[in-house]
């Protein structure tokens, strides 16, 4: 992949409509939100980006997407 002009691009989250900061690197408060492994599975099955920090908590919580 081409390095693009930034290094932190906003995205939409696609579960809420927000936009988001998403670094997609360890760096990124994604890595910070302990979400388990078949989760992740079930949000990329589902969603084509990563969710927001406020989505991906709710997720976590209710162990669905
Ligand atoms: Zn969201």
């Amino acid at each position: 992949m081409k390095p693009k002009m930034q290094l932190i691009e906003p995205e939409i989250c696609p579960r809420c409509g927000k936009s988001f900061e998403c670094g997609k690197s360890g760096k990124c408060w994604c890595y910070e939100i302990d979400t388990k492994p078949f989760m992740l599975e079930l949000i990329n099955k589902k969603y084509e980006s990563c969710l927001c920090r406020s989505c991906l908590e709710e997720v976590n919580r209710l162990e669905k997407v």
